[in-house]
């Protein structure tokens, strides 16, 4: 399975202008094979391979002094790159590929060669010399290849993509229960797990949000074009990029610490694109970063072996876990007190508890993959309790 690792560069300054005297050649080469694309297309109705192309850009860079400059992978990985485009749109996957802007050509790729990362020195990049790299995590799997990144505020990254062998998953009804976590989606806590532990949403992220969405009620008043809107546009760009990048590492680290002590995940499945509307802000950034939190979890169990399976949301807040007794509670009451079989405990420990009980019982099997996607129906809570339950514990009650 390939994997990324990115890394945050430091090139000194002349290595930064060669870097960005690249992608600016890198950007046109792009523009000139592109138009030759529509011209062929234009006059002989047929599409260019992957080879001409990677030919085409080859054959540019020897009648050009800044391509020359360049790595020939790099240089030909153009050609790639605008096939695949052309690809996408005659298959009817996307656009025709725009003309590309100079400060929107951001990255170059390295497929094979041209790069070497030596830990102490730092990341030989061919042509520009060691680029110091501030590499936070160790580097798995074998490299398949680089892409260096020009990023909107100006940071460079290092993108390197690896190859690794994907270990053998252990079936779920092997798997001791106290391995497995249910998982509570909270708006105050982030996490709340099964086992009362609970992971808290890191202040700071909060408070950058704030201040975004205090921002871009500023942004969108003012007149389009003006001078100050142009400064609140870059410092809305910065935020969100700082904000992502927090979120990003908040997220890794989280789901990292829960596999380290346990083999099976189990979520809701939200509908992340429908809970976008309708909703208070501090709700759409809690799904929107749960959506990007199932989406790691789902990846780091495959690259560790492990399992991220989903469950139905449906009546996870309303139900005891430990009788399934219906006991309805509006947003305010944190406690879940239950008439039935007297269990009182955290309202989102026993919709944890609950999630796990129902991952639990109706796991996919594990040949099917932990994908969502590929999975059948949710395992759910309709199926546990019908209609007229409810109303009886309601009868019960009253
Ligand atoms: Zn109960």
């Amino acid at each position: 399975m390939l994997s990324a690792f990115k890394y945050r560069l430091y090139p000194k300054p002349e290595q930064e202008k060669r870097l960005n005297r690249s992608l600016l050649s890198l950007c046109n080469l792009y523009n000139d094979l592109k138009a030759e694309e529509m011209r062929r297309y234009r006059e002989e109705k047929k599409s260019t391979s992957k080879t001409t192309f990677r030919a085409l850009a080859l054959d540019a860079r020897k009648h050009n002094a800044q391509l020359q400059e360049i790595h020939s992978q790099v240089v030909q990985n153009v050609g790639d790159r605008i096939h695949r485009s052309f690809r996408n749109f005659f298959e009817g996957r996307a656009r025709i590929p725009k003309w590309k802007k100079p400060h929107r050509y951001n990255s170059l790729t390295y497929p094979q060669s041209g790069f070497r990362l030596n830990p102490e020195r730092g990341l030989l990049l061919s042509g520009l010399g060691y680029v110091r790299i501030f590499v936070h995590r160790p580097l798995l799997g074998k490299v398949k290849r680089l892409t260096i990144k020009r990023e909107g505020d100006g940071e460079w990254h290092a993108i390197f993509i690896t190859e690794r062998e994907v270990p053998a998953k252990r079936p779920i009804a092997e798997i001791s229960a106290n391995r497995i976590r249910g998982a509570d989606v909270g708006l105050e806590k982030f996490v709340a797990l099964d086992d009362s532990t609970s992971i808290e949403y890191p202040k700071f992220l909060g408070l950058s949000e704030t201040k975004i969405a205090r921002i871009q009620h500023h942004f969108s008043r003012k007149h389009k074009g003006s001078k100050r809107r142009l400064e609140l546009g870059r410092e809305l760009a910065r935020l969100h990029l700082h904000v992502r990048r927090q979120r990003e590492d908040f997220q890794n680290k989280l789901v990292h610490q829960v596999f380290m002590k346990n083999d099976v995940l189990v979520l809701e499945k939200l509908n992340v694109a429908g809970m976008l509307r309708n909703h208070s802000l501090a709700k759409s950034i809690s799904d929107a970063s749960w959506g990007n939190f199932a989406r790691k979890a789902i990846f780091k169990a495959e690259l560790l072996g492990k399992h991220t399976i989903f469950v139905d949301p449906w009546g996870t807040t309303q139900f005891c876990h430990n009788c399934l007794q219906w006991v309805p509670k509006d947003l305010a009451e944190r406690e879940h007190k239950c008439p039935r079989c007297g269990i009182e405990i955290q309202r989102d420990v026993n919709s944890a508890l609950l999630i796990k009980r129902l991952g639990i019982q109706r796991s996919p099997a594990p040949d099917r993959g932990s994908s969502p996607a590929e999975q059948g129906p949710l395992p759910s809570l309709r199926e546990w309790v019908s209609p007229s339950s409810e109303a009886r514990s309601l009868s019960l009650q009253g």
